[in-house]
């Protein structure tokens, strides 16, 4: 199933294609309107560079643009997940609620967009296709579904981790007569679910978020559960104006300190390992943590994802909470998930999803016991059962962290192609640069933290690290940076290293790209945290000895 096209789809060239004058020539393009894309045609803007963005969707806003499905919220803090680049901003914007819900983050997207006039950088609705490096000229050359074709000196790839929606692997799609939605792609209009029977396929953080909104809403919900995921309870509330005054206040020291943390939140994490304290004493700490929310939670203990029994505990204590809420028995064992390490898969946050299990209009279809065949014209086959559907809602989650890369064809110096390159799973200097393809700068890549930091913050990063490259090229009359093989198999063997040390190879997920048939395996995320992420990404431009330039 492909993206539906958006209501503002307009396959308009931009000014000047629309003349016929030929290809575009800039210093850079930005490709994305998420919070890196935005953020870096901001900052690189600033610095004086002819500048164009183009972005995929019909306006700003990245994942949240598209996220629009029914419960879709953040599972960052709202005070951490938002630009802390300018106190302006962070002074005139107020969020309503810890977590902040899709619509709110996409107003406050649309919000900075307007105040720092970034549309007129760019062209939507408009999908790059092929990207081609010039090694005699030493520009990247970028062809567009519009027709359009930018020659630009820097490349700028700010398309995110998850963006690309993995097909929907399960066949007869095409032929069923109701409505079925992919989350990652949820239509502009709203959908009506009263009295109808719907399915929803996926139990990921998407499908835990959708499942207890829907059930609200329609006739009867099937929830099609393969792997069961982990879930703590959000305890989402409004934030009141005492303490939005105070974060103000303080705002931009609270975001310097953030910077200082492992995640890149304002919340403190805990150093302490888990078997450091008596066992009554975890106890205390875990109802506690379980009654204020998730945030505490996930913050108890230092070692959970290096420990593998202190692990087994907290998962053990997470399944008697599944027990504690759910009535029926028998749902309650199909929704504890076992054999991998809690958190080791991406830990979600939910309001009431347990409690969904207990309405009368809920049902779990345990899709390992009895898996999907394929999808009928009027329902979900089973191997053994028929389910006789109106609605069916994927929530299958992504091609994450390099599919959207991938689905360019990114060809670079002396035709060293991003799929070869590729092959056997991603690698990057940093996750900012790759040897072969000088001046094409990856923002928030594979190979950096990624998904397991907070994602404006390392935008934010990584953009101003990219900015400073850029400033180097030009006070120096360079003409092109890469980095050479041996830096990018330093920091691989690096990233190598402590993903060993760690549980994370233990769970199938996106994080390995085992959700995906014929991936490579591997964990592509830098797990050091960010202030050592931060420390590596300066000490790799004081001289700049891991990489190459041309004149
Ligand atoms: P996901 O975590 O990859 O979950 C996809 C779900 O679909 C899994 O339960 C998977 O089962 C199931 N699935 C896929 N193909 C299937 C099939 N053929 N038959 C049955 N089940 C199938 O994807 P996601 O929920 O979209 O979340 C992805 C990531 O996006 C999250 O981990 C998070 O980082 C981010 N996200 C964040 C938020 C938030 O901020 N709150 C919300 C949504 C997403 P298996 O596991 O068995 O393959």
């Amino acid at each position: 199933m492909s993206p539906e096209p958006s209501p503002r789809k307009r396959k308009i060239m931009n000014s000047v294609n629309a003349t016929g004058a030929g290809p575009i020539a800039l210093d850079c393009l930005v490709i994305g309107a998420g919070f890196g894309g935005m953020y870096a045609v901001h900052r690189l803007r600033g610095m004086g560079l002819s500048l164009h963005a183009i972005e995929q969707g019909g306006d700003v806003g990245g994942t949240w643009y598209w996220n629009r499905y029914p419960g879709a919220r953040c599972d960052v803090m709202s005070i951490d997940y938002s630009y802390s680049f300018s106190n302006e901003i962070m002074q005139e914007w107020t969020w309503s609620e810890v977590f902040a819900a899709q619509p709110e983050i996409l107003a406050y997207a649309n919000w900075v967009a307007d105040k720092l006039d970034l549309r007129r950088s760019y062209s939507f609705d408009t999908c790059a296709e092929a990207i081609v490096f010039d090694d005699a000229r030493e520009i990247w050359s970028v062809s567009t579904d519009t027709g359009a074709v930018y020659e630009v000196k820097y490349l700028v790839m700010a398309t995110g981790p998850l963006s690309m929606p993995k097909a929907l692997d399960i066949p007869g799609s095409e032929r069923f007569s109701g409505k079925l939605l992919q989350a990652q792609t949820w239509p502009h209009e709203p959908v009506d679910f009263a009295g109808k029977r719907v399915g929803l396929i996926g139990t990921g953080s998407s499908g835990i978020q959708i499942a207890p909104v829907v059930a609200e809403q329609c006739g009867h919900l099937t929830v099609f559960q393969r792997t069961p995921s982990f879930t703590l309870p959000a305890r989402n509330r409004k934030l009141d104006p005492e303490f939005i005054g105070q974060i103000k206040a303080h705002y931009p020291h609270l975001r310097d300190m953030a910077k200082t943390t492992f995640t890149g939140g304002i919340r403190p994490v805990s150093t302490r390992p888990f078997f450091s304290v008596s066992p009554e004493e975890r106890r205390k700490l875990m109802d506690q943590a379980w009654e204020e929310g998730a945030l505490q939670f996930l913050g108890l203990f230092a070692d959970l994802l290096f420990d593998a029994e202190a692990n087994e505990c907290v998962a053990e204590y997470v399944r008697a909470k599944i027990d504690e809420v759910v009535n029926d028995k028998a749902t309650a064992e199909l929704l504890k998930p076992r054999g991998y390490p809690i958190f080791a898969r991406r830990p979600c946050l939910d309001t009431n999803y347990y409690e969904t299990f207990n309405r009368p209009n809920v049902d779990l279809a345990d899709c390992i016991s009895d898996p999907i065949a394929e999808i009928t014209p009027d329902g979900i086959r089973t191997r053994e059962r028929h389910f006789e559907l109106d609605v069916i809602i994927a929530a299958n989650g992504y091609d994450a962290l390099t599919g959207a890369m991938l689905a360019i064809d990114i060809t670079g110096r002396d035709g060293a192609r991003l799929s070869e390159h590729w092959r056997e799973g991603p690698r990057s200097h940093l996750g900012l640069m790759m040897p072969g393809f000088p001046n094409l700068f990856m923002v928030a890549g594979a190979n950096g933290p990624s998904a397991l930091a907070n994602f404006v913050l390392l935008n934010e990063q990584n953009v101003d690290w990219i900015a400073r490259c850029i400033t180097h090229l030009r006070d120096k009359r360079l003409s092109t940076i890469e980095p050479t093989q041996t830096g990018e198999d330093r920091w691989m063997a690096h990233l190598k290293v402590l993903a060993a040390r760690s549980l994370y190879p233990r769970a199938n997920t996106w994080y390995t790209g085992s959700n995906i048939e014929g991936k490579p395996r591997g964990i592509p995320f830098y797990l050091g945290g960010l202030p050592r992420y931060r420390e590596a990404c300066d000490r790799a431009i004081e001289a700049f000895g891991d990489f190459v330039f041309t004149n």
